[in-house]
């Protein structure tokens, strides 16, 4: 590893830390992790008090509030189905957002900000695991380029305000996210949610029989989100570079590999059926986590474990 080019300083604890999106799986948990490490002016922004797509609202706020970090976890996100159905929402709501809110912390001064993007953000054919250096060496999934070119002009955008105004804003690409409070929609969501929420009801009304899509040969890595909020303190108190950073933990495992995991956290014993006409997407996407692991961070939370915590979560809070 080459030597960062100024050394990074650990985040102000008594400082106020804005984290936009609070009300999503990311942002809530960044904000209990926050909380839990002391940062006793760490505060969320909900949609409710705060349309991050209204630029002056966005502007106001922010100067109003002048927090010393941001840490953005604001954007559109879903599923592959989601996402391939409605690439122009995916696309401009996340551009909107971005834009309002760097235009607006740089506005208030904000020397530190953490911008949050997607693995997707790489080609498709990417060497795996995927290192940093892949990004825009060729193209991306079709199924979600337009979220991905939105999250690309995001960290484009951190690297611009580096580079123009000598801001200290870091990019964090996490690979996979799941955990309590995600997005259990049946057709919108994630694909682990989606199991869950699946395989909780089959069990539920003793249906003999799951359908889960694609062909199950495709890998994907996945990250609890209490480790990514812990890794996104982490970052911003270790790391100050322009690259992105890849957040992920290291090990992937096959889409079919992941439901007989969640038939087994459910309960669930029947037959499970492939549909192929839904599609798999990008066959495989692990990301290289030497740069992250470098910086002395790993994650702590083995995934059995937390699909069986997100098992029970889901059943606790399913009304
Ligand atoms: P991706 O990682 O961007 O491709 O997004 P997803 O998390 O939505 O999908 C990951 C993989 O899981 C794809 O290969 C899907 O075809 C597969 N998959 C299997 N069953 C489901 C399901 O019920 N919902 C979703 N979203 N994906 C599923």
């Amino acid at each position: 590893m080459h030597a960062p080019a100024r050394p990074a300083t650990p985040l102000d604890r008594a400082a106020t830390v804005l984290v936009a999106g609070s009300t999503g799986l990311v942002g809530s948990a960044v904000l209990r992790h926050l909380h839990a490490r002391g940062f006793t002016r760490a505060v969320g922004i909900h949609s409710a008090d705060l349309d991050l797509t209204d630029r002056r609202a966005t502007l106001d706020y922010l100067t109003a509030l002048r927090p010393a970090a941001v840490i953005d976890a604001a954007a559109r996100v879903g599923g592959i189905a989601a996402n391939d159905a409605e690439p122009v929402e995916f696309l401009n709501d996340n551009l909107t957002i971005q834009t309002n809110l760097f235009t607006a912390a740089h506005a208030a001064d904000v020397d530190r900000l953490l911008f949050l993007g997607s693995s997707c953000i790489y080609p498709k054919h990417s060497p795996q695991p995927i290192p940093e250096s892949a990004l825009l060496t060729g193209p991306l999934e079709e199924t979600n380029d337009a979220y991905a070119i939105a999250k690309i002009a995001g960290v484009t955008a951190v690297r611009s305000y580096r580079r123009q105004y000598g801001r200290r804003w870091i990019s964090a690409m996490p690979t996979n996210v799941y955990g309590p409070g995600d997005n259990f929609h049946p057709t919108r969501s994630h694909v682990l949610p989606a199991l869950i929420r699946r395989f909780h009801e089959a069990v539920a009304t003793g249906a003999g029989e799951v359908t889960v899509w694609g062909s199950g040969t495709p890998r994907r890595e996945f990250v609890h989100v209490d480790d990514l909020a812990a890794a996104c303190l982490h970052l911003l108190d270790h790391y100050d570079e322009p690259s992105p950073v890849n957040i992920g933990v290291g090990e992937d495992l096959t889409i079919a590999d992941l439901v007989a995991l969640v038939a087994r956290a459910t309960g669930f014993t029947g037959r499970i059926t492939w549909d192929a006409s839904r599609p798999d997407g990008t066959p495989r996407k692990l990301l290289d986590v030497s740069r992250l692991r470098a910086t002395g961070w790993k994650p702590r939370i083995d995934l059995a474990e937390g699909v069986r915590d997100t098992v029970d979560w889901y059943a606790r809070h399913r009304a």
